[in-house]
């Protein structure tokens, strides 16, 4: 934690949030065996994975029992494409939501009106962790649409009898102008879209400490620790991570508290388990791996036992707020972004540790990959201060030996690293765009 700050009061969270964990495990359990069998009946894919193992939803006898049950993959829900994968009749599906897709066909989510239900709830509970409450002023920079993140966090925000600002992503101007005029004390969007934000508010002549915002809900998009700091030094909020992934419901899946120690997951909605990638096999609590989740009340479009394909540990370890609700470390890895260059394994977040570890970077990079006479490339770009920039020659070159031999301790890889002035790389409004693979194009 980079600063002192007060911690504001908790809001009343819900019960499920502290419940004594053998209670827990026993409402996990009661709605886990109606939930698969809601899903036998009504959904043929899953009917037959099971019928292949001989399984019947009557033969889950506990929580134990849940790794008895066959995964869910991401082409599961492609193949279903649009609403293979419903267990509901459609008459009763009152929203739909899909993920931004960036190959192929999107992904389709279907949701009753109670699935809308159970969501805001998640949501309202991930807001109260992080001690926002009804008389905030709530800023919503994530996008509205078919993406999870702008209705998903608007419902939850109301819920919570919060005034919402429905502004969506993108018009950084206007952004700053209403947090200013309307006494924004909550913003939610994508870290990187913040810090956009943060750079055209100085820009506008707006100093974002003067203003009553003091927590931010960021997520969609893995970040950092470093990034964490440097948001909270810039400002006079309290950066807290939100978890979540269309297919299990959007935003709101698992959340921080007031303590920043990870977000804890909403365990008596969605049901983690952390596997071995590679062999499947369930590794314990504290132990890397997959993260795996059992959506436990979704009605109109269950998911059993789903591989999110973001590398995560789930911890158990207490957490000073009380919550009995397990936490996953941060996700700095999803193994859709991995490279592999010169066989190694390469994860953007990584890069990003290793460039804000070290003075005179700003938190603007881009990752630039290529394959010159049969052997791959790595270059990063990264912005430095406006100080940095204008420092000799001799100054700079150590900078940049500063920063490959930081990339090189945490990858392995040695970079060529460009340094930039600020302003130089393409800002996102949404997910941030880090790597670009000139090998694929
Ligand atoms: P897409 O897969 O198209 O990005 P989603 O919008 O459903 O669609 O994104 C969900 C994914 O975003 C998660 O599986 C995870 O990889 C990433 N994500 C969401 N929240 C976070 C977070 N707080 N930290 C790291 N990654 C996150
Ligand atoms: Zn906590």
């Amino acid at each position: 934690m980079s600063k002192n700050h007060d911690i504001p009061p908790m809001h009343p969270a819900s019960a499920m949030d502290f419940l004594p964990l053998a209670q827990l495990r026993d409402v996990q359990f009661i709605r886990l065996r109606d939930m698969v069998q809601r899903a036998y009946d009504h959904v043929a894919l899953f009917r037959q994975r099971m019928d292949e193992r001989k399984l019947k939803p009557a033969d889950l006898r506990s929580m134990d029992d849940i790794v008895k049950l066959p995964f869910t993959v991401k082409s599961d829900l492609r193949d279903a494409y649009p609403f293979g994968l419903l267990a509901s009749p459609l008459q009763d599906v009152v929203r739909f939501h899909a993920s931004s897709g960036t190959t192929g066909k999107p992904i389709v989510v279907g949701y009753t009106r109670e699935d809308i239900q159970d969501w805001t709830q998640a949501m309202v509970r991930s807001f109260a962790a992080c001690g926002v409450h009804a008389g905030d002023v709530i800023q919503n920079a994530y996008g509205y649409g078919l993406f999870t993140g702008g209705l998903g966090a608007h419902y939850g925000a109301e819920g919570i009898g919060a005034s919402v600002v429905p502004i969506s992503g993108g018009n950084t101007e206007r952004q700053i102008m209403l947090m200013k005029d309307f006494g924004v004390t909550v913003i939610c969007c994508t870290p990187s879209y913040f810090l956009h934000l943060m750079e055209r508010a100085v820009e506008s002549g707006v100093n974002l400490k003067d203003l009553p915002l003091r927590t931010g809900v960021f997520g969609a998009e893995p970040w950092t620790e470093g990034m964490r700091e440097r948001i909270e030094a810039g400002t006079a909020i309290r950066a807290y991570d939100i978890y979540g992934l269309t297919e299990i419901v959007g935003p709101g899946v698992a959340m921080e508290c007031v303590h920043q120690t990870g977000p804890h997951i909403f365990e008596d909605l969605f049901y983690p388990e952390i596997v071995d990638p590679e062999t499947l096999e369930p590794l314990p609590d504290g132990t890397e791996g997959e993260l795996v989740l059992t959506t436990l009340c979704k009605r109109a479009m269950p998911m059993i036992r789903y591989r999110t394909r973001d590398i995560t540990a789930v911890t158990s370890a207490k957490c000073p707020c009380g919550r009995t609700l397990r936490r996953i470390c941060r996700i700095g890895r999803r193994s859709d972004d991995m490279l592999i260059i010169r066989g190694v394994n390469l994860f953007p977040s990584q890069i990003e540790a290793a460039l804000l570890r070290v003075e005179g970077t700003l938190p603007h990079y881009q990752i630039i990959v290529d394959r010159q006479k049969g052997l791959d490339t790595l270059e990063v770009q990264v912005e430095v201060t406006n100080e940095a920039f204008s420092d000799t020659v001799g100054a700079l070159e150590q900078l940049q030996k500063r920063l490959a031999h930081s990339i090189e301790s945490i990858t392995g890889l040695r970079p060529a690293v460009k340094l930039v002035a600020p302003r130089t790389l393409q800002r996102s409004e949404g997910k941030a765009k880090r790597v670009m693979d000139k090998r694929l194009m």
